[in-house]
């Protein structure tokens, strides 16, 4: 039987959400001796990802009384570096996926003089970042009212038999409006212009939701609370220009994600809005040995739990190409002995 192949030890995950620890965690347990990028700010969120910027996390497995979040990410960190991941403090600003091995360039060394680092095998798994309009109050209220996530924050008690209000016209704010009637006393939508952007079906069903008013040709251009909580929001009427205070307890906002996929510079195939695509059912992206992982290829589910789940896949993909990798290098080796040896008993002097 032949020899099972070293796999090679040359392995980099960017990213630090669940994803890029789970895949460190899987990594690291495999003696891929994984080098973890986690960033340093990286797209304005701290290293640990989106679950930095919350609260309670109670749809983790595990934790039947909630977890904080930044304390699942602390959590995640020392689950990676207990068994061996080496983590570096800084951002990935540029990536050569062109030749092998693949390289790597760090924010503060991001020149063709500096050395990159280099890797056999890259797990990408740098989220997506939810986008936010950043209006007046929008510092003082966030996550006191304010959050851009419905699935995640909308069962708090805050919200409870509450009016909320949701922006957007996508599919996203149909669900999430739909979500948070689960909660709340009323739902609005405010929508920019005078149409959905959303599917038919999913307007369809938000818009025949008795507890949810649609609001057209509405901006929501300032939150106002009560110091503690939010209570109010500013609505702007976009064709006369006006502005009325409304109360509401909520606002979620719902007008997209962008993935954090600016540093690949389009050398991975994407669909139209940006998120890394993989073959279904598993991590691998376009190019052999280059992987995605969580948030950055999902635009769909986008929880911490399948970001942890998509991070195991990528882990176990890339240790089966190192393993593959390994064990085409030694055919290779055999196959340039053997080519060898023949020519050494060839006769010599032949024509
Ligand atoms: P992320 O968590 O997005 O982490 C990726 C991180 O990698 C980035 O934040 C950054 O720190 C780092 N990074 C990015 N680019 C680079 C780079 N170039 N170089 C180095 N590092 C880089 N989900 C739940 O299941 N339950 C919840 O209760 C919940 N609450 C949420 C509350 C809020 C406010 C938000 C915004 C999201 C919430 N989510 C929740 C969703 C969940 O946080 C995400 O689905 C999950 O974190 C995605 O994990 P990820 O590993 O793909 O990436
Ligand atoms: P989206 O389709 O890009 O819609 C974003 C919405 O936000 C649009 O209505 C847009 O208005 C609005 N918007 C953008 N910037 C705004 C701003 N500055 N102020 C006010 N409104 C603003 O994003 P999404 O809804 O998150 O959906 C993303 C993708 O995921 C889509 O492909 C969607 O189909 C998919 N998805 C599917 C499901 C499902 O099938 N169950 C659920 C969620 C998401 P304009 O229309 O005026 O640009």
């Amino acid at each position: 039987m032949a020899a099972r192949a070293e796999p090679s030890r040359c392995f980099a995950i960017i990213g630090s959400g669940p994803a890029g620890h789970t895949a460190a965690i899987y990594a690291a347990r495999a003696n891929l001796g994984p080098v973890l990028f986690e960033g340093m700010m990286a797209g304005g969120v701290a290293p640990g990802g989106q679950l930095t910027t919350t609260t309670d996390v109670e749809n983790f497995p595990g934790f039947p009384g909630g977890i904080m979040g930044g304390e699942l990410t602390d959590r995640l960190r020392e689950q990676s570096e207990r068994f061996g991941t080496t983590i570096v403090t800084e951002t990935v600003t540029r990536v050569d996926l062109s030749a092998r091995p693949i390289r790597l360039w760090r924010e503060d060394a991001d020149g063709d003089a500096h050395t990159p680092d280099t890797c056999d095998a890259l797990i990408v798994a740098t989220g997506a970042t939810a986008k936010r309009l950043h209006i007046k109050g929008e510092a003082e209220y966030w996550q006191r009212g304010m959050s851009a996530c419905a699935v995640c924050d909308g069962a708090a008690p805050i919200f409870r038999g509450k009016p909320l209000v949701v922006i957007g016209g996508g599919d996203s704010a149909c669900e999430e409006a739909t979500f948070l009637t689960k909660y709340a006393s009323h739902v609005y939508i405010a929508v920019r212009r005078d149409a959905f952007r959303a599917s038919s079906i999913m307007a369809k069903r938000a818009s025949s939701n008795p507890k949810i008013t649609v609001l057209w040709n509405t901006h929501v251009v300032e939150a106002k609370g009560d110091g503690s909580a939010l209570t109010h929001v500013v609505l702007q009427d976009a064709k006369t220009q006006a502005t009325r205070d409304f109360p509401v307890a909520g606002l979620f906002y719902a007008i997209g994600h962008t993935p954090n996929t600016a540093f690949l510079q389009g050398q991975l195939d994407t669909d139209e809005t940006g998120y890394l695509l993989v073959k279904p059912g598993s991590t691998l992206t376009n190019i052999r040995g280059v992987f995605a992982a969580g948030d950055v290829q999902d635009k769909h589910y986008r929880q911490a739990i399948t970001a942890a789940g998509t991070g195991c896949m990528a882990a176990l993909d890339a240790e089966k190409y190192l393993e593959d990798l390994a064990a085409e290098a030694q055919e290779k080796a055999a196959a340039e002995a053997h080519k060898a040896a023949v020519e050494d008993h060839e006769p010599a002097g032949k024509l």
